[in-house]
């Protein structure tokens, strides 16, 4: 499994950009450009807010947003299509002060679902919204909508109808997702996670992404987490929560929770990464995919990005 050393301390945001990479042998040098160029605009984003003495809130969401506005990741513009051809995308949200969290399931017209599932933690009563009630309430809470053909893109259009065919696709035509996860000068943790699915997705296919505790946890007392890779197993693992439940009932340490969480989802047949970050700004990125696009940034300012090995 690759892990990053723990040489990612004194972080204050880690972001993915999914475990669904184009393979090494098929990265050109202005696709790899474009990718790196994306992570590293949505840790400024992040770093931003919080240099600014922001909450780690405001940071996840912003850092979440640069990517779901890119049509490289496979969030907001540029998400894969469902078997019908259409999105159906899926976000959440978790505040590690409160254990307050929010989430929006199958929408398809909202432009930032994190901005949605945000809306749903701050403004509603519930958790997680799905489908046309989460559209009704994101609009009826200010958060802006995109229009028809919005999130669309060539290269994922075509990746659903390879399938379509029956052809394998790749990992990074399958499935991706993009997350951020914060710790602020408060020292309060947040996660966010943002994701179109998988590509030919069973219409009302729900996966981890929006789902508190699967594809995102945060906890003031252990850590904040966002996972990528394939949904289902994520659910059942439990992946995200996993982390945390580990650090504060085994007292593991956040690299070795991220491991054994991972270890024991991929031995369920998953397969994926996460990003996880503690109070005290250190990062790990573990993944057993053949890469993951991943980044992070110190309090001074120092950004890494990488996606293999
Ligand atoms: N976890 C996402 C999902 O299952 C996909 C991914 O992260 O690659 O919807």
């Amino acid at each position: 499994m690759a892990r990053e050393p723990t040489g990612a301390r004194g972080c204050v945001l880690a972001i993915h950009g999914g475990a669904g990479v184009i393979a090494r042998t098929a990265l050109s040098s202005s696709m790899e450009a474009r990718f790196r160029a994306g992570l590293e605009r949505a840790l400024r984003a992040g770093h931003a807010v919080l240099a600014a003495g922001g909450p780690a809130l405001d940071a996840v969401v912003a850092a979440v947003e640069v990517m779901e506005d890119s049509p490289i990741f496979n969030a907001g513009r540029g998400a894969c299509y469902n078997a019908d051809g259409r999105h159906e995308l899926d976000a959440s949200i978790m505040d590690g002060a409160t254990l307050r969290a929010g989430g929006v399931a199958g929408v398809s017209r909202i432009r930032n679902p994190v901005a949605a599932a945000r809306a749903v933690m701050e403004k509603s009563p519930h958790v997680l919204l799905a489908g046309a009630g989460a559209e009704r309430f994101a609009r009826a809470s200010g958060v802006a909508m995109a229009p028809r053909g919005y999130f669309g893109t060539r290269k994922r259009r075509a990746a659903l109808e390879r399938g379509r065919r029956g052809r394998p696709l790749g990992d990074d035509d399958a499935h991706g997702t993009v997350g951020a996860v914060a710790v602020d000068t408060a020292g309060h943790l947040a996660a966010a996670t943002s994701t179109g699915g998988i590509t030919g997705k069973l219409p009302g296919r729900i996966g981890d992404s929006p789902i508190v505790g699967a594809g995102t946890y945060a906890d003031d007392a252990a850590c904040a987490v966002s996972g990528t890779g394939m949904g289902e197993f994520y659910m059942r693992a439990c992946l995200a929560y996993d982390v945390a439940a580990r650090m504060r009932y085994r007292r593991e340490s956040l690299d070795r929770a991220a491991d054994q969480a991972l270890g024991r989802m991929a031995a369920l047949g998953g397969a994926g990464g996460l990003v996880a970050i503690d109070r005290r700004g250190r990062v790990v990125a573990p993944f057993n995919t053949e890469g993951m696009y991943r980044g992070w940034i110190t309090r001074g300012g120092r950004a890494t990005v990488a996606i293999y090995r």
